[in-house]
């Protein structure tokens, strides 16, 4: 026997099947999704910020794995041939330094996105959506001199908090404990530096109007000058001095000469040090020892944990453990 089909031809081709009573209905419960529900909001929002946040820290892995290259190629062989200190290529603390330029740089990146989501998602609706912000009227260059300046303006100020107070410093240490600076030496930083950095520089990139890609464009930029800045070459560059951050301003701050400590925390502009007092550049001395007093262990893992380790708990403990953070901000 043929078997013959059991749906019903349609009443009127003009009318969809459902309507003719022998195909379901369409969901009609399926939330439409150009509405979606607050859940299904606070979802997406999720969602994109962990897409960025993976992207951003992607992004930087590449540019990490590109610096490694550039900087044994390039800079390494302009530190053997104008070097200002006597060290082997294969100094102390070397493997650790590489470990943090290829993987410190983007958890940091993303470190930093975790900051910038949230203090986004608080000031944006604070903003008038008919307004644009103050910057986006102004031509690109405008803005790319404002967003250096501001970014320097606030960063002497996270820098200098990160000098002075003990929970920051406690972060911050890990940068100052090389003992040798170098080149790479520049990418030895706690992750959370990003965050907290994130913290002090978003609210006023955004209330200002300038928008992720400028402060991108900024950071990278201050960056590459930030690896120049430790570069162990002799160069003495007296022209520049107070004008433009160099590694012989840069150096004095790394360094552990008492007269030095809790100056130059400017990268870019150290006229910013010069306004506020924190100006350090003597012109018949060059610094020679660098580091803390802080112990901060050698390995990689050991410096992304040494912020977390428990502080000594009794009184002169402490006591002691603030003196010694005291004495290494410099
Ligand atoms: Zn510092
Ligand atoms: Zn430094």
């Amino acid at each position: 026997m043929v078997p013959t089909t059991t749906a019903p031809p349609p009443i009127s081709p003009a009318l969809p099947a459902w309507h003719q009573g022998w195909a379901p209905p369409p969901d009609r419960a399926r939330p439409s999704p150009v509405s979606p529900s607050p859940s299904g909001r606070r979802r997406r929002w999720a969602t994109a910020a962990l897409v960025l946040v993976v992207a951003v820290g992607f992004l930087a892995g590449i540019g990490s794995a590109g610096a490694v290259v550039v900087g044994f190629a390039v800079l390494t062989p302009l530190e053997r041939l104008f070097r200002r200190h006597p060290y082997a290529v294969r100094r102390p603390g070397l493997r650790t330094d590489v470990l943090h330029l290829l993987f410190t740089g983007a958890l940091q990146s993303a470190a930093t996105v975790v900051a910038i989501v949230p203090v986004a998602l608080v000031l944006w609706p604070l903003r008038d959506p008919r307004e644009p912000g103050l910057a986006s009227t102004w031509p690109w260059w405008v803005q790319a001199l404002v967003g250096l300046g501001l970014f320097e303006l606030v960063g002497y100020c996270y820098h200098r908090a990160s000098h002075e107070i003990p929970l920051l410093w406690r972060f911050h240490a890990v940068h100052h404990s090389s003992r040798q600076l170098d080149w790479i030496a520049a990418a030895r930083l706690h992750p959370l530096e990003g965050f907290f950095a994130g913290l002090f520089i978003a609210p006023a990139f955004l209330l200002l109007g300038l928008g992720p890609v400028q402060l991108g464009a900024v950071t990278v930029a201050l960056q590459i000058w930030a690896i120049l800045l430790h570069a162990n070459v002799s160069w003495r560059l007296r022209f520049l001095d107070g004008v433009i951050g160099t590694p012989e301003y840069h150096h004095w701050h790394h360094s552990n000469h008492p007269e030095a400590w809790d100056h130059n925390y400017s990268g870019l502009l150290p006229v910013l040090d010069r306004v506020f007092g924190t100006y350090y550049q003597p012109e018949d001395r060059r610094p020679e020892v660098y580091g803390i007093a802080m112990p901060v262990p050698d390995g990689w893992l050991a410096q992304l944990a040494q912020p977390f380790r428990r502080a000594p708990r009794s009184s002169r403990a402490v006591g002691a453990l603030r003196a010694t953070m005291g004495d290494a901000g410099g």
